[in-house]
């Protein structure tokens, strides 16, 4: 604490990031990063931008990787707002939609999910409540129809990964638009639900993962389908994200980015990010990559004795068969190790493990034997 804080600087709990060790000496399973390369396209693009217009500002608008989003997910240019990561865009969709004060109602999302969703909910003094989930760690949608400030669902859910239905997601939609409130939808994880890399309308060339909700955005005009390129694009040191949704939604979020700060994304960012849109096939390929290494680590995991939860993320959540959570952890990281534990309540016998490149996985799953 210092005199100097204000008292809201004093009431923050801010969010605490994966450990990200300086010196390369760990296998890092810990913060969901891709371990493919971004596209050759990417990095050619990255270089290219590193040039003298560095001198000039980069287009507050991002409109040619919102251009390329659009394309690649078969909607407007309109209906895209680009930020520094989708963090940056989720802290702007709290504070673009959700009411703040004592008397407002609270926006409701999961006991166990992205732990930056309260943290934002404070910054903003926004109240929220957290909604229990199932014994088996699945959203009961039913909870959530009650009189609310609106809702935030990660699908895939982090850290268990589960994925929800479009059902599910579609029924919270309607009850929330007769309130005229918001669904945040985090899609950060939807690239590697495994099924196909289609667009949800059967068709192709499109990107759009079957299990997003971004074909739906017509129909539900208050659902906020959230996006990064940290995991399924290989980008996380990059800082790019991107929001699907209803015009009006957008244009809600650049009213609050521009009562911020009119620049998030640089010129190298917006060159890289737009370069990662354009290859998909490339993509797709390190993307089913981790999908069946997933596979055959469950697969061996489960062998073993361990739980899995039944993953549709780029991780896996999974819980020792004698070990607890924090002794497993530290028993990694003696190996070389590092994954994520979550000291909460219902998970802290869980840890999640990145889903890595192979090799590096043999190794994990040769230390899990050994323990
Ligand atoms: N949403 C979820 C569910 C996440 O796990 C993460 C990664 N920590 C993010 C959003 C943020 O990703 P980024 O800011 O790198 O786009």
């Amino acid at each position: 604490m210092s005199v100097y804080w204000n008292t809201r600087t004093k009431g923050l709990s801010p969010y605490v990031p994966g450990e990200q060790p300086q010196n390369g000496q760990f296998i890092k399973l810990n913060t969901n990063e891709n371990p493919y390369p971004p596209s050759p396209g990417v990095l050619e693009a990255v270089k290219k931008a590193a040039d003298e217009k560095l001198r000039l500002y980069p287009d507050p608008a991002c409109t040619v990787f919102r251009e390329a989003a659009a394309a690649r997910y078969g909607v407007k240019p309109e209906q895209v707002f680009a930020g520094n990561g989708s963090d940056e865009v989720l802290a702007f969709a709290f504070a673009a939609f959700f009411e703040s004060g004592r008397n407002a109602l609270p926006v409701l999302f999961p006991d166990i999910t992205y732990s930056f969703y309260p943290v934002y909910a404070e910054l903003w003094g926004t109240p929220f409540r957290t909604v229990p989930l199932a014994e088996d760690f699945s959203v009961v949608i039913g909870d959530y129809l009650v009189p609310s400030g609106g809702a935030v669902i990660a699908n895939p859910n982090a850290p268990t990964g589960i994925s929800l239905s479009l059902d599910g997601i579609f029924a919270l939609a309607s009850h929330l638009e007769r309130q005229e409130r918001v669904l945040v939808v985090d899609e950060a994880y939807a690239a590697f639900a495994g099924n196909g890399g289609t667009d949800g309308r059967g068709g192709t060339g499109r990107m759009c993962p079957a299990g997003s909700a971004v074909p739906f955005i017509e129909k539900y005009r208050n659902v906020l389908t959230v996006h990064t390129l940290s995991k399924s694009a290989s980008l996380a040191g990059l800082r790019a994200g991107f929001a699907i949704g209803d015009q009006e939604l957008i244009e809600g979020l650049c009213r609050v980015r521009d009562s911020f700060n009119s620049y998030t994304l640089d010129r190298i960012a917006l060159a890289g990010a737009t370069a990662a849109l354009s290859d998909a096939a490339y993509y797709n390929g390190t993307n089913e990559k981790i999908i069946k290494t997933r596979g055959r680590v469950s697969a061996e995991l489960k062998g073993m004795g361990f739980t899995v939860l039944p993953s549709s993320a780029n991780f896996v959540f999974v819980k020792h068969p004698r070990l607890g959570g924090k002794e497993f952890f530290t028993a990694l990281r003696e190996r070389g190790i590092l994954v994520r534990h979550f000291d909460r309540p219902r998970i802290a016998g869980y840890l999640r493990i990145s889903i890595g490149l192979d090799g590096d996985m043999d190794r994990f799953l040769d230390a899990c034997r050994r323990m």
